[in-house]
């Protein structure tokens, strides 16, 4: 039996782990094969990016190479899949073809600044390394002006990112005391400041504790020099534009016609691919009304990995995903808070603290464990 795993993100990489050690006898056995295809060699700990641009991580500490990462029985091919035939249970990749019994997308998302007419011209961002290392620079040197942190469409990568990057550039900015000289904007697609009610609340009252103004139901449509212009035909002036890009799912999923943006049709619970037993989809790439986030990746991996190593078995997959989220908000540099919620409980959030800071500060050193499925 061979599972091919599209992906080498961390949804693709813990569930390779996870499945190569509940297989250990039949991949010994030669019963079982794991395949990773990854279009890249390397992993970039993307929650590593907001700490980059502030100069308190450095591109080696977040990027690992994949085979220092992946179980030894897993075999990685590195090459770009170019269609899914999940009729014939084949896999074109640009120098090869694969068959599968089982498939895994594990395609994640991407950033697509240029669907905004200017941005790439006169934006930033930090969800990407090269634009994080462009940041960093920026904001080493910026002392004075109007900073907007600007949500460019939902959904994206990490949805309380935005959040934590404004709290953090307000620090940033009273530690080099050049805070008084600078306006710090936040705008937000929706209503309010964030997707969850009592999330936007909170996050509401910190802002305004702090002198951050906020913009809601604010749709840039176009960007020229120092000018952020909206669908709702307003205009905001900036001298740093830090935005959250719009953001598609992998182009192979468009190309194979699984859907239009990239997002594949998921089953909630048991993360099948809707019309197909035997493919299954996590993390970012899915359509499920979950957060993009690490956090859900990792816990859909573990349901996903009981399962497809139970039907390998011969056993019944039992295990279902209730939709489980844990994402921290970093408020400052020595202060954050965590949301945990899933499909049926609203989250919950403590009052930001010293300790969840640390925990995540550890997290951040400890991902790479985790990557590799030993935490
Ligand atoms: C700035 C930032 C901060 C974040 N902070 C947090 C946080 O604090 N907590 C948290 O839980 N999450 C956070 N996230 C989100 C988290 O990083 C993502 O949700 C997570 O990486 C998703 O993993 P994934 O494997 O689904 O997708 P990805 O990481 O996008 O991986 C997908 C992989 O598939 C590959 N791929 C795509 N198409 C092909 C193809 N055709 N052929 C071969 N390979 C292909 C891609 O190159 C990529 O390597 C953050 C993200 C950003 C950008």
């Amino acid at each position: 039996m061979r599972v091919a795993i599209v992906g080498g993100g961390v949804a693709g990489i813990l569930t390779a782990n996870y499945l190569a050690m509940r297989l250990r006898e039949e991949i010994r056995d030669k019963k079982a094969e794991i395949l990773l295809i990854s279009e890249r060699d390397k992993l970039l700990y993307e929650p590593g990016l907001l700490y980059l641009i502030f100069n308190k991580l450095e591109e080696k500490d977040i990027t690992k190479e994949l085979k220092y990462l992946l179980d030894p029985s897993v075999k990685l091919i590195v090459d770009r899949a170019e269609k899914l035939d999940l009729e014939n249970r084949k896999i074109k990749t640009k120098s090869n073809e694969f068959d599968y019994d089982y498939l895994v997308i594990a395609t994640g998302s991407r950033i697509v600044p240029e669907e905004i007419p200017g941005l790439v011209q006169y934006g930033d961002w930090f969800y990407n390394l090269d634009g994080a290392k462009r940041l960093r620079e920026k904001l080493s040197r910026f002392k004075e002006g109007k900073v907007v942190v600007s949500v460019m469409g939902i959904p994206h990568k990490c949805p309380v990112a935005p959040i934590e990057v404004t709290f953090l550039l307000h620090e940033f900015f009273k530690i080099h005391n050049v805070r008084d000289n600078i306006e710090l904007v936040y705008t937000y697609p929706i209503n309010r400041v964030f997707t969850l009610g009592n999330v936007s609340e909170l996050v509401e009252k910190m802002f305004e504790e702090r002198n951050i103004e906020t913009r809601t139901f604010f749709n840039p449509v176009e960007v020229k020099e120092g000018k952020i212009i909206t669908l709702e035909g307003e205009e905001e002036s900036f001298d740093l534009l830090i935005a959250i890009p719009p953001h598609k799912g992998s182009q192979l999923i468009i190309d194979s016609g699984l859907s239009d943006d990239g997002w594949v049709p998921t089953d909630k619970f048991t993360l099948e691919v809707k019309g197909y037993d035997n493919v299954f989809a996590l993390g970012d790439t899915t359509d499920l009304p979950v957060s993009k986030a690490g956090s859900v990746a990792h816990f859909q991996a573990e349901v996903l990995a009981e399962n497809l190593s139970a039907e390998i078995k011969g056993l019944p997959p039992t295990a279902r995903y209730f939709g489980k989220a844990v994402c921290f908000i970093e408020t400052s540099f020595s202060e954050a808070t965590y949301i945990w919620f899933d499909y049926e409980t609203p989250p919950t959030f403590v009052k930001p603290n010293r300790f969840t800071h640390w925990m995540k500060i550890a997290y951040n050193r400890m991902f790479w464990l985790t990557a590799r499925g030993v935490l």
